[in-house]
């Protein structure tokens, strides 16, 4: 269990690929990222390709170390190679392509991998296997192979894993990228029930309107942090956005559209119902 309110800090930290063999980029792929993240939240963080969204995630699990600054998930700096594996345990990864994160032929073998790797005694992971797969509704396919399965039923099956390991914190990078509308929106109800459960959630995602769901949204832009507030900060930027390499999402093409012809819509209404529902009153 995490006892800080405070499960993540960021200080100063940066990367960079250079001091790795693969790099060869000239710049720093984060460049001094100071925040913090409270226990319980719901962030979003937004950014243009390359801004380091992926790079600032497996900071939060210790797949990546610090070149600079540091990152203490938990109280726990991910430079004290004892802790990588307390950290990893608190702190789980849900990544863009749900067939790299399938590792066995039966769907609840996979959901077991991690607890069995944690030493669980099997009682406990049978009951925690169960728990996960209901949570995400895949229950009744439990005893199905992976290849069977749609994309956004592999990347539920993805999340019952990590739900599995019990973590406080879930970090998902782009989970919804390579889905239909239909798994998107499964994924997001998922990701929102998990936040409504108590989780810590980090939802890296290039859609705005998913980040309209968090209660707070980062924007990243050449690794550095560009915005920090609540979405509806975000959308009332307007074109301001640009500057950030993000495009509108469409509720604020609407918003702004409409206040082009004298209607004022009110900064709490962020997404397309929200706005139906104010144009039907
Ligand atoms: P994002 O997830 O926001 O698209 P990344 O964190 O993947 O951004 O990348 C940030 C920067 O680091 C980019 O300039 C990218 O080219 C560079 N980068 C990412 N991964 C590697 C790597 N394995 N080797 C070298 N440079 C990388
Ligand atoms: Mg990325």
């Amino acid at each position: 269990m995490c006892e800080n309110n405070k499960i993540i800090k960021l200080n100063n930290l940066e990367f960079s690929y250079e001091s790795t063999e693969e790099g060869q980029s000239g710049r720093k792929a984060l460049d001094g990222v100071t925040l913090e993240i409270e226990k319980g939240s719901f962030v979003a963080v937004l950014g243009s390709n390359g801004s380091g969204k992926s790079t600032l995630a497996k900071h939060l699990n210790a797949l990546l170390l610090p070149t600079g600054g540091s990152a203490i998930v938990c109280g726990m700096d991910t430079l004290d190679p004892e802790k990588t594996w307390d950290i990893r345990m608190n702190c789980g990864m849900v990544f863009q392509n749900p067939d790299n994160q399938l590792v066995s032929s039966i769907v609840e073998d996979d959901v077991a991998f991690g607890p069995e790797n944690l030493g669980i005694e099997p009682s406990e992971i049978r009951r925690r296997v169960d728990e996960a797969l209901s949570a995400v509704g895949m229950y009744e396919h439990r005893k199905k192979g992976p290849h069977l399965l749609s994309g956004g039923q592999k990347q539920r099956i993805a999340i019952a894993g990590v739900i599995a390991m019990a973590p406080e914190c879930i970090v998902f990078d782009e989970p919804t990228a390579m889905l239909d509308p239909s798994g998107r929106r499964e994924i997001l109800e998922i990701i929102k029930k998990l936040h409504k459960e108590g989780k810590t959630v980090i939802l890296i995602t290039h859609f705005m309107e998913e980040a309209a769901a968090a209660d707070r949204v980062i924007v990243m832009d050449k690794g550095r942090v560009a915005f920090d507030e609540p979405p509806a900060k975000l959308f009332a930027l307007g074109s301001k956005l640009e500057e950030m390499h993000l495009e509108l999402p469409f509720a604020a093409v609407l918003r702004s559209e409409l206040e082009k012809q004298g209607v004022e819509v009110p900064e709490s209404i962020i997404d397309e119902e929200g706005l139906a529902e104010f144009l039907c009153r």
